[in-house]
């Protein structure tokens, strides 16, 4: 979702990584042999996923693209799609080559705002991918070896048939807000000066919208009434999408003190819209970092987004 500017002279809008990537994901060409086919043609390049989250850079803010070629003829490469001029685009996993493609490999997180944004996407793309493929190698029910089909897209168990499809885990992260004060926590292990959204999973048999119910209510004890969905985040660490909203509590709610859950949160407070401006211009707190969609959220609220149709969340 865009949030619109009404004053020209603002500031540019917060951005989310990993999101609007460009690529046609050309589900049509992952068929046997079509993608093996576009792995042998001359534009055709792959990203390097290297140990954890990390990927191959030829230079500081720039991803690797290798030629297929230069890799291993055997090594497993996923089909991604094809770029803009029609180039197919692979992701392979760096730890499967058994060769030293010499490359720099940096954690995707620290690149975040680095990246031009539709090479970030292609970048989280390649890293969900090469994280499922790495932690599927057997079948979830009776363990056999799985076996690649769908160009990567997906992993067959010859034993006992189960077929097994990328993983993503949805995950929700809301401001809780009033009109002109919003609810801030800090999280165990994060930055001590830190103060983000708050965030969870969401849980089998549940909504998101029903999830952020429930998670503030865990971690904070505060009555989420409604929400608005506002926009949503690859996170590839290793296979979230994050689900971003704004929720609201009843027109008492406000007064309510938050009840930080010691399980998870060190400290959860109400901040007003100036006291929250004029601290983070001191640096007495900081957000998450730029990128990320609990910065996104905050700083579009601080400057002014407003809710535009929230609904109830019905309960029985
Ligand atoms: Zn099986």
């Amino acid at each position: 979702m865009a949030v619109h500017r009404t004053d020209p002279a603002a500031p540019a809008p917060p951005t989310i990584a990993f999101a609007g990537g460009t690529l046609d994901r050309a589900a049509h060409l992952r068929a046997d042999g079509q993608a093996a086919r576009l792995r042998q043609q001359g534009t055709s390049r792959a990203v390097l996923v290297g140990p954890d989250q990390q990927v191959a850079l030829t230079a500081p803010r720039t991803l690797a693209l290798v030629p297929p070629s230069q890799l291993p003829a055997g090594a497993h490469l996923t089909f991604l799609g094809l770029d803009r001029s029609g180039a197919a685009r692979f992701a392979a996993d760096a730890l499967d080559l058994r060769t030293d493609s010499g490359d720099t490999f940096t954690p995707l997180r620290q690149l975040m705002a680095e990246l031009d944004p539709a090479e970030a996407a292609l970048a989280a793309y390649a890293v969900g991918m090469v994280g499922w493929h790495r932690v599927h190698r057997h079948c979830g029910r009776c363990g056999h070896a799985t076996e690649i089909e769908e160009a990567g897209h997906r992993r067959h168990c010859p034993h006992c048939g189960l077929r097994h499809f990328p993983r993503t885990d949805p995950a929700i992260t809301m401001l809780v807000q009033t009109g002109e004060r919003c609810l801030l926590s800090r999280r165990h292990g994060a930055p001590a000066n830190r103060w983000s959204a708050l965030a969870g999973f969401v849980e089998p048999g549940e909504t998101p919208e029903e999830a952020v119910v429930r998670e503030a209510g865990e971690e904070t004890g505060i009555k989420v009434i409604g929400v608005e969905y506002v926009t949503a985040q690859p996170w590839p660490f290793p296979s979230a999408l994050m689900i971003g909203f704004w929720a609201f509590v009843a027109a008492a709610g406000g007064d309510a003190i938050p009840t930080p859950n010691p399980g998870e949160l060190v400290e959860a407070r109400w901040f007003g819209r100036t006291e929250l401006a004029s601290a983070l211009q001191h640096g007495s707190i900081a957000l998450p970092p730029p990128g990320t969609i609990g910065n996104f959220l905050i700083s579009t609220w601080l400057a002014g987004a407003k809710p535009k149709t929230w609904a109830p969340v019905q309960k029985a």
